[in-house]
């Protein structure tokens, strides 16, 4: 609104002074205004654009240039989960707060940048990076400084890129993978605006040599400069510190070629800084710390000389070069700068003679100096997998083929692995963990083999196709079997849970394997691997079958199983029997065993028809007759009816675990806690168990788990064998069908059927039965995905076994509940864990499929009535195995009287009976009682 010569005064007035060189018009200006202003601004000089000199510039909050007179720059390295296992366990529990005071800490010392790494199987790393950065850039004190993303991911760079303010630096970016991979990260960087660490390494690996480190960085340099628009303060080379003193000789000089490379670097291209890792240089002597310091500071001493810029380091740890003792320097620098050849020996010897001061223990790293493969034999034989990639990729570089590195050393690893398995000197979570190794360096060498187009793929023992047949979830003990196979060089194709016959038998032809392996837990599964069998005996598909799972025997297979078919059929007992029974089967001259077998078998038949025919077995009548008479007692619940509980505190179920079984599921005997002092067990028991815990509490903590419960008490009365649950109204509103001991027995004893335990409808007293189902295992399958994912079927077999103990908790946890409060027969009682373990309470729950009631089939009425499936989200299969596989489902009996039995054979009288009041035909209640037969 003002007048144009108003409005062209004051921005001459502006522009005088400097402020400004642009001029823009806005909504008001007219022509007047813009030729006032140009009058105005005439004799004016348009304002001179600064210059900027060409520093390297970082900042958080605050900016870090580096200008020629700064001196060496301290890159913070404690925020690191792989070099730090306090900040690793800070990250585990998710303790963000004291994470940040790691960071603070180092701030505090003097660190100018923060190297923040978030690189460890166990942590989703992406979330991690992100959650951390996000909460460190809202601390001031810390986030002025620049943060440097240290990540092998380029997703977890990204991550942590998206998060940070000012100009952070990208650590690391590489040719490793060829220049595509290399333009792409980089144009990323750039993008985002941050500053590179480009490592000396590329397809051909890392550079020893002062000639290659040269040469990578330079062509590095060009990419990054010619190409992506790069400036070349921007770049920071990292051209490899490694260990010296380690024995070999090629190693001797790797300082100085650091220290070389460094000054050639700099003098072909002065913008660029030099960083690096300076405690690697020292490695030989972890365990001495006076000697690393001092080995670190005379190499920072010289390789700062020769132009280095920036180390990671540990900011309060660095030793002043003069303060070092004279005689130690010597040692020291001689070792360093490669002076005399017998400077290892010497210092080695002086080394002993400095006396360490109360550091930390340190892990013992000197199996890292050995060669490639007895380090791969080291870390299979130990299951470390914190070097197995870069290992891998040496042998990968020093073998003629990916194939030879399998072949060669990583064989002869596993080896060692199933010889100490097979001798008893290992035990099972240590072969896991061996596998674990094993998968990890076969996934480094895949792309290279496919490259190779090496197809048939490397020779194995055999090939073994392994699966939980039709109708069953059971999968923990058929997953170890898989590993220990794998662990001898067998390959395996494991088809999971729920296998039809066809798919069975369709892929064994397909992929032509050795040996077919079928697991079952419930007892219909007994049937289906008869089936599976009698398809193959009709199909003509003559191979071994081996047999495994709760389920099965030794028995059943001989009886059962081996005479469907005309191949050798072996029962695996456990794991470690597997190895044994295959290398029978395969052997080239494989008669004897398969005789021996037959044999065996034939022996087992036998003995069976023998005891058949020797049992004796009361009819059902009479068994009726002899069933338990016992005074009722009835207590009259708190409340009756169905009670949900949806996602209920791990927390709380945790406290519930019987851990004995947890052992049992590694094929660990021995009772928990003592089993954890055992002289034989006790020190894998311990890692073992600490492993679990670790796993336990990030499910706990991250809600990993969905725990979700339903329990019902109603009023129910005996009827015969059968127990009749009634509404509220007093109506019928569901039957389950019990099961009655026939076996002849001495000494009065009664004939048991769980319905003994309720009172009779014609008693004229109204009893009650509780029923519940309870799961832990929803987002399970996620989990276990994601550890198959990283090739760590340790922690994928680990969770599925804390899964089932959770659940097994949930039920301990829901049944007590019920007999303090809900029904309330027991309000005072106050057991321990221990207590409770011990079944120390008045009052049962037995399980449909276990030996009081085992048919599976009472599960369906039991998921009608509480409506499981829409309360908890457990389903039944068509064999009526509970998905997913971590739940519990089963009766509670309140009677103070009422105990577990076993109902053991039945006659075709009951069988008969059964299926009538069942209302279903024979062969099918054949089917579902096979075990009872
Ligand atoms: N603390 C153990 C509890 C499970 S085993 C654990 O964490 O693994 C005991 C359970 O198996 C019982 O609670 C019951 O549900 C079932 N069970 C055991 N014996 C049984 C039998 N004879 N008949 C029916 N169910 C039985």
């Amino acid at each position: 609104d003002e007048t144009p010569e108003f409005m062209a005064g004051v921005i001459g007035d502006f522009c005088e002074s400097g402020f400004a060189n642009i001029v823009g018009g806005c909504c008001g200006t007219t022509p007047e205004h813009i030729s006032a202003i140009a009058r105005r601004v005439q004799k004016v000089q348009p304002r001179v654009i600064p210059q900027v000199e060409a520093y390297p510039r970082f900042a958080g909050l605050e900016a870090l240039v580096v200008r020629p007179d700064s001196n060496f720059i301290n890159v913070g390295e404690r925020c690191n989960v792989a070099g730090s296992r306090r900040f690793a366990r800070l990250i585990r529990e998710e303790k963000f707060e004291e994470a940040l005071e790691v960071a603070r800490k180092q701030v505090e010392n003097g660190a100018q940048i923060l190297d923040v790494n978030m690189d460890e199987a166990m942590l989703d790393s992406e979330a991690g990076m992100v959650k951390f950065l996000n909460l460190l850039v809202s601390e001031p004190d810390i986030a002025r400084l620049p943060v440097m993303i240290d990540s092998s991911k380029w997703s977890v760079i990204e991550a942590g890129l998206k998060c940070l303010p000012g100009k952070p630096i990208v650590n690391s970016i590489s040719l490793k993978e060829g220049e595509d991979e290399f333009r792409t990260h980089a144009t990323l960087a750039r993008r985002y605006g941050a500053a590179v660490i480009v490592m000396a390494f590329d397809e051909q690996g890392q550079a020893e040599t002062v000639e290659r480190k040269l040469e990578i960085c330079e062509r590095a340099y060009k990419i990054l400069t010619e190409e992506i628009g790069f400036l070349p303060q921007d770049i920071i080379f990292d051209p490899n510190i490694f260990a010296v003193a380690t024995g070999i000789e090629e190693h001797n000089n790797y300082a100085v070629n650091y220290i070389e490379a460094t000054r050639l670097i700099k003098a072909k291209m002065p913008q660029v800084l030099i960083s690096g890792g300076v405690s690697n240089v020292s490695f030989s002597f972890r365990g001495n710390n006076p000697v690393r310091e001092a080995m670190h500071s005379a190499f920072l001493y010289h390789a700062i000389k020769a132009g280095m810029d920036m180390g990671i380091v540990n900011a309060g740890q660095i030793t002043v070069y003069e303060e070092i003792p004279k005689d130690l320097l010597e040692h020291v620098e001689d070792v360093l700068l490669n002076r005399r050849p017998d400077a290892t020996e010497r210092l080695v010897r002086f080394a002993e003679s400095v006396k360490s001061t109360g550091m930390e223990k340190m892990v013992d790293l000197s199996w890292r100096e050995t060669p490639v493969e007895e380090r791969l034999k080291h870390a299979l034989v130990r299951g470390l997998v914190e070097f197995i990639e870069t290992d891998t990729e040496e042998a990968r570089r020093k073998y003629a083929s990916p194939l030879k590195v399998i072949e060669g050393p990583l064989m002869a690893g596993m080896n060692v692995v199933g010889d100490l398995f097979g001798a008893g000197k290992m035990f099972l979570p240590q072969v896991v963990k061996s596998a674990r190794v094993m998968k990890k360096a076969v996934a480094v060498l895949i792309p290279y083999l496919e490259a190779e187009k090496a197809g048939g793929g490397h020779s194995t023992a055999g090939k073994i196709l392994l699966a939980t047949v039709k109708g069953d979830v059971h999968d923990i003990g058929k997953n170890i079997v898989g590993v220990v196979l794998g662990c001898n060089n067998f390959e395996v194709i494991d088809l999971g849970v729920m296998t039809p016959v066809e798919k069975i038998l369709h892929t064994a032809r397909d992929e032509k394997v050795d040996i077919i392996g079928l697991s079952g837990l419930i007892t219909p599964s007994l049937e289906e691997m008869v089936h599976v069998a009698s398809e193959m005996k009709r199909t003509g598909l003559n191979l071994p079958l081996l047999i495994g799972g709760a389920t099965t025997s030794p028995a059943h297979t001989a009886v059962k199983i081996a005479p469907a078919c005309d191949s050798p059929v072996a029962h695996v007992l456990d794991a470690s029997r597997a190895v044994g029974v295959v290398n029978g089967l395969l052997a080239k001259d494989n008669s004897g065993y398969i005789a021996e077998l037959h044999e065996e078998q034939e022996k087992k038949r036998q003995e069976h028809a023998r005891k058949k025919s020797g049992r004796k077995l009361l009819s059902l009548s009479e068994a009726r007759r002899r069933r338990l008479r016992i005074e009722m007692q009835t207590d009259e619940p708190k409340m009756t009816g169905i009670k949900t509980f949806r996602q209920y505190p791990l927390s709380e179920i945790r406290e519930f675990i019987d851990w004995t079984p947890f052992f049992t599921a590694w094929e660990m005997k021995g009772r928990y806690p003592q089993i954890l002092d055992d002289t034989h067990t006790g020190e894998e028991a311990r890692k073992l168990f600490d492993d679990a815990e670790r796993l336990l509490n990030e499910i706990v903590k991250k809600h990993l788990l969905e725990a979700n419960a339903v329990t019902g008490i109603f009023p129910a009365n005996s009827i015969g064998d059968d127990i009749e649950i009634l509404n509220e109204r007093g109506q019928p509103q569901a039957v389950f069908h019990m099961l009655r001991q026939q076996a002849a027995k001495s000494n009065e004893r009664p004939n048991l059927c769980l319905s003994d335990f309720v009172a009779p409808k014609d008693s004229g007293q109204t009893d009650y039965l509780g029923v519940f189902a309870v799961t832990t295992g929803v987002g399970l399958d996620e989990l276990v995905q994601r550890f198959e994912a990283d090739n760590d079927d340790y922690h994928a077999i680990m969770i599925k076994a804390l899964a089932d103990r959770l659940a097994e908790a949930f039920a301990e946890l829901m049944h007590a509940r019920v007999r303090r409060e809900f029904w309330g027969y027991a309000a005072d009682e106050d057991l321990s864990n221990e207590d409770l373990v011990a079944e120390k309470y008045r009052g049962i729950r037995p399980a449909p499929g276990y030996p009081a009631c085992p048919d599976h089939s009472e599960k369906q009425t039991l998921f009608k009535l509480l409506k499981v499936p829409e309360t908890t989200g457990i389903t039944l299969t068509e064999n009526f195995a509970m998905l997913p596989a971590a739940s519990v489902s089963g009766f509670y009996f309140a009677h103070p009287r009422a105990k577990y039995f076993g109902v053991g054979k039945i006659g075709r009288d009951q069988l008969a009976d059964y299926a009538r009041r069942k209302g279903v035909d024979l062969k099918t209640a054949e089917k579902w009682l096979a075990a009872n037969l």
